[in-house]
């Protein structure tokens, strides 16, 4: 019979606490599922967006509710839920907004629907209504959405000058969904909770 060498009461424990068959507490999103999940806030305002992993953990907490789901079911310790693609947390959360939305590309292509300010015809480039040549500023309200072609005529040349007119003039976008939608691809599903129209895709 073997005797604990040192002299402890605390015997017949076969080692550490940890079990490695354990199921893990951070349950893994099968091959093939969305890996990005959009969270709102608890009044439904669009926050940010967190990994599936992350979206699951928050569920599992209490943290967040699901408010849309995949199809795909996520199997995780003693119970199993779809994979969120849309979680609202439980409690608000104060969020401070950015002083203004960064000017960038994608958020340019987002806020004028993909098409050339002057035809209507697929976006390809940004333009800058009154030239960087001429004094045009790289702001919000100079720089619009431009296929080549247009971008290619109207060169360095002024709307006046051209006899083209903005359907309307380019404004710095506001709102909590910017946060996402300027910078990064938005999943279709998320549609409804970012007040994108169906025209604008990712
Ligand atoms: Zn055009």
């Amino acid at each position: 019979m073997l005797r604990a060498a040192s002299g402890s009461t605390s015997v017949g424990h076969p080692g550490p606490r940890r079990d490695p068959h354990c199921p893990s507490v951070v349950p893994v999103p099968s091959p093939g599922t969305t890996s990005a999940t959009l969270l709102l806030n608890a009044t439904y305002e669009p926050l940010c967006v967190v990994s599936s992993r992350r979206a699951i953990v928050l569920v599992l907490a209490q943290k967040a509710e699901p408010v849309d789901s995949a199809a795909d079911v996520v199997h995780a310790e003693r119970v199993s839920l779809p994979v969120p693609v849309v979680v609202r947390l439980t409690r608000y959360v104060r969020v401070p907004y950015p002083a203004s939305v960064p000017l960038s590309r994608r958020a340019v292509f987002t806020r004028d629907g993909q098409t050339c300010v002057y035809c209507g015809g697929s976006a390809t480039s940004i333009d800058h209504v009154v030239p960087r040549s001429r004094g045009g500023t790289h702001t919000w309200d100079n720089v619009v959405a431009a296929c080549r072609r247009c971008n290619h005529t109207k060169a360095d040349r002024s709307l006046a000058e051209m006899g083209w007119a903005l359907p309307h003039p380019p404004r710095t976008p506001s709102g909590a969904a910017w946060r996402l939608l300027g910078t990064r691809t938005v999943d279709p599903r998320w549609r409804d909770w970012l007040g994108v129209p169906e025209s604008v895709s990712a």
